[in-house]
C-alpha cells in the first residue's frame, strides 16, 4: 500500500502529469476524461500538475500575462452571513465599506482599465444580487 509520503508514488504521479504535458505539447487535445482526471486528482498531486501545466503555459505564453481589472463597486455592508467573507454582516474585518459607486466612478474605472490594456473589466458587488 502506498502513502502520500511514498517517493515511488510521488514519482509516478509526477511522471503521469508530465507525460500528459508532453502529449499536449505535441498537439494532443485533452479529452473530457483527461479533464475529469485533473479535477479529481488527489491534493498531493497538485504541485506535479502545476509543474506540468507550467511547461505548457511557458511554451505558449512565456512570461507574458493578461491584465484583469476588478472594480469593487460595493464594499462591505452585505446583508448575508457567509462565514468566510470579510464583507458579510457578521464579519468584524476592517475593510472599506461603501455603497454602490456612481456611474461616473464605474466609467472612470473602465477608462483606466482600457488605458492599461486590461483584457477585462469586471464589476463586483458585495451582495446576494443587485438590488
Ligand atoms: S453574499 Fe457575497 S459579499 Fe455577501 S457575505 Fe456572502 S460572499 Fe460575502
Amino acid at each position: 500500500m502506498s502513502t502520500a509520503c511514498d517517493p515511488s508514488t510521488e514519482t509516478s504521479a509526477a511522471l503521469k502529469w508530465h507525460e500528459l504535458a508532453d502529449r499536449v505539447l505535441n498537439g494532443y487535445q485533452l479529452t473530457a476524461d483527461d479533464a475529469l482526471s485533473l479535477l479529481t486528482a488527489p491534493d498531493d498531486e497538485l504541485l506535479d500538475i502545476m509543474s506540468a501545466a507550467y511547461r505548457i503555459r511557458r511554451r505558449y505564453w512565456a512570461n507574458r500575462v493578461q491584465l484583469y481589472f476588478l472594480m469593487n463597486a460595493k464594499s462591505g455592508l452585505c446583508p448575508e452571513d457567509c462565514g468566510y467573507c470579510s464583507q458579510s454582516k457578521i464579519s468584524d474585518a476592517e475593510i472599506p465599506q461603501y455603497n454602490i459607486l456612481s456611474r461616473d466612478k464605474l466609467l472612470a474605472g473602465a477608462k483606466l482599465a482600457a488605458e492599461r490594456q486590461s483584457k477585462s473589466y469586471c464589476i463586483v458587488i458585495s451582495s446576494r444580487s443587485p438590488s
